[in-house]
């Protein structure tokens, strides 16, 4: 990392974990889904309200570390009134940036791309995935009562 790199990287961390995006439960969701990393001790909710093919409502509440927050507030500006297609779309373009998988960060991902170099460290690889996992199980069927669990040493995904 370049110090303009590292310096970019701790504002925006730390902007977003200070003051998480989407923060609070939605009203009348129709998916939630809840994680924990026990890893690290975070915890997150996840809830949308997906209105026709639309994620009209996106929010998020847990008790979490800043690499973990930051990372799903930034995950709920990038979802947030978006496609179902398109959010799944941009989940798996981060899975593929913080598994390593993608040679260049897709640019659709914006500040994301910070996490890139995340990808280096597993621990924290759960972290910056907790709030993506709660999306994908939030996305795979419309319930309001899910949970899960990042466990074991899989890296993330
Ligand atoms: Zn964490």
């Amino acid at each position: 990392m370049d110090d303009n790199f590292e310096e970019l990287y701790e504002s925006v961390i730390l902007d977003h974990s200070r003051r998480p995006r989407n923060y609070g439960l939605v009203p009348d969701a129709t998916a939630t889904a809840s994680g924990d990393n026990p890893t690290c001790g975070d915890e997150i909710t996840l809830s949308l309200r997906i209105d026709g093919d639309r994620l009209a409502a996106v929010g998020f509440t847990g008790d979490s570390c800043a690499i973990c927050k930051a990372s799903a507030s930034m995950m709920t500006v990038k979802i947030k009134g978006k496609s179902r297609a398109e959010a799944e779309e941009m989940l798996g373009a981060f899975q593929d940036m913080i598994t390593g998988k993608a040679a260049e960060p897709a640019k659709a991902l914006g500040e994301l791309r910070l996490l890139s170099g995340v990808q280096k460290f597993p621990q924290r690889v759960k972290c910056a995935t907790l709030g993506w996992h709660a999306l994908k199980a939030a996305l795979a069927d419309d319930s309001t009562a899910k949970n899960f669990s990042v466990n074991g040493n899989e890296a993330g995904f």
